[in-house]
C-alpha cells in the first residue's frame, strides 16, 4: 500500500515556530523509533476534511508555544495524510514517547465513528512507519502513553485490534486532497497566457522553477509547455507558502506570485517589424533582386509555393507570379488585386 503525504509546503504551513529562521524541531533518525502512537482530535465531531485540518491543528499548537503540529502525520476523514513533524524529526504528541514514538493523529472527536478511509491510511503510515524503521513498532493509542481519553474508545479499540484496514486502497492522488477539483481558468499577464489549457515556453518555465522551489509533487511527468492540472496543483502549493488563501492560492497565477516566482514578468516577445515594401518594380519580368527571394521564402513559409521547381531564388519568375496569385487570392482578392504581383498590401500580410 503506497503512502500519498501532502507535504507541509502543500498545506501550506506556517514556518517552524512561525519564524522563517528557525531550524524547527529537533532532527530525528526514524531508525530510532520503537511504536506507533494514535490520537484523535478530542471531544467533539470533525466535519471538515481538506486543508483545514491541518491548518488549525497547527494554530492550536503553535498558540501552545510548539514548533508546529506536534503529531507527526495527520489524517482526515477523506484518508488524506498531511505531514506534520514528517519522518525526520522528534514530535510533541506523547510525553516520555516522543523520541521512540511516531505520532499520529486521525482527525475525528468524541464517538465520531472513524471512516474506513482513514483507518487504511492510518494503518499504511503504520506499514510505512515500520519499513522505514526496520522493525515491527509497537501499536498504541495515546493513553497506553499517560492518562486521556486520547484516542477515544472507538480508535482505541481499533489500535488493540490490530488496525486492520479491510482491505481499502487510499487513492494514490497528486498532492491536492481527494475531491477538490484544480481551477480550469486561464488569465493574461503581462501578454502571456497562464491556467490550464495556455500553452508556451512560458508554462515550461513556470513549472520548472515549482520544481525548482520544491512544489513539484503534483507533476506525474513534465513540466511541459502544456498548463495542466498538475501545473495548477503545483502553483496553488507555492501560493499557499506565501499564505494566500481560498480564491487567492486557486492555483492560477496573479502578478505578484508570478513575479516573485520568477524574479521577473516574462512578457510576449514584440513582434518583429515586417519590413517595408521595397517597391512594385522589384518584382516584374527581368528582376532580379533578394526581395524576390524574401517574397518567396515568405511564400513557401505560408504554404503557397507550389509552383516552384527550384528555389525561390532572386530573378522573378512566372513561378513567383502564380504562388503570389495564389496568396492574394487566398485573401479574398479578385481581378488586379490578385494578378500575382505584389504591392504593399499584399507584402505587410505576408509579413504579419
Ligand atoms: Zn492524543
Amino acid at each position: 500500500m503506497s503512502v500519498k503525504i501532502i507535504s507541509r509546503a502543500a498545506w501550506g504551513a506556517k514556518p517552524w515556530d512561525n519564524d522563517p529562521r528557525s531550524d524547527g524541531p529537533a532532527q530525528l533518525a526514524v531508525t530510532r523509533l520503537t511504536e506507533f502512537f494514535v490520537h484523535y482530535d478530542g471531544a467533539h465531531h470533525i466535519n471538515a476534511t481538506g486543508y483545514a485540518i491541518p491548518r488549525a491543528i497547527e494554530a492550536q499548537h503553535l498558540a501552545q508555544g510548539w514548533a508546529g503540529i506536534g503529531y507527526h502525520f495527520v489524517v482526515d476523514q477523506a484518508g488524506n495524510i498531511y505531514e506534520g513533524r514528517g519522518w525526520g524529526r522528534q514530535g510533541a504528541h506523547c510525553p516520555g514517547h516522543n523520541v521512540s514514538g511516531l505520532g499520529v493523529q486521525i482527525a475525528v472527536g468524541g464517538d465520531q465513528e472513524p471512516s474506513e478511509a482513514a483507518l487504511a491510511a492510518c494503518r499504511a503510515l503504520y506499514d510505512e512507519a515500520c519499513r522505514r524503521a526496520g522493525r515491527t513498532l509497537a501499536k498504541k493509542g495515546h493513553r497506553d502513553g499517560i492518562a486521556t481519553q486520547c484516542p477515544g474508545d472507538i480508535l482505541y479499540a481499533w489500535v488493540r485490534a490490530g488496525m486492520p484496514a479491510k482491505g481499502y486502497t487510499p487513492p494514490a492522488g497528486g498532492a491536492a486532497p481527494s475531491g477538490s477539483t484544480p481551477a480550469r481558468y486561464r488569465v493574461t499577464i503581462n501578454g502571456l497566457s497562464y491556467g490550464y489549457g495556455a500553452h508556451g515556453d512560458h508554462v515550461t518555465r513556470v513549472g520548472e522553477a515549482l520544481v525548482a522551489k520544491g512544489f513539484g509533487d503534483a507533476y506525474k511527468v513534465g513540466p511541459g509547455p502544456k498548463w495542466t492540472d498538475a501545473d495548477t496543483e503545483a502553483y496553488a502549493a507555492y501560493q499557499r507558502s506565501l499564505g494566500y488563501t481560498g480564491a487567492d492560492a486557486d492555483g492560477v497565477p496573479g502578478q505578484t506570485s508570478l513575479r516573485r516566482l520568477l524574479s521577473t514578468l516574462p512578457g510576449k516577445a514584440p513582434a518583429k517589424a515586417a519590413p517595408a515594401f521595397p517597391g512594385r518594380d522589384k518584382f516584374r519580368p527581368g528582376a532580379n533582386n533578394r526581395y524576390v527571394t524574401m517574397l518567396g521564402e515568405r511564400l513557401v513559409a505560408k504554404g503557397y509555393g507550389k509552383h516552384y521547381r527550384s528555389g525561390p531564388g532572386p530573378r522573378w519568375t512566372e513561378a513567383d507570379r502564380k504562388n503570389v496569385a495564389d496568396y492574394q487570392r487566398a485573401q479574398g482578392w479578385t481581378g488586379a488585386n490578385a494578378d500575382g504581383y505584389p504591392g504593399p498590401q499584399t507584402w505587410a500580410r505576408l509579413f504579419a
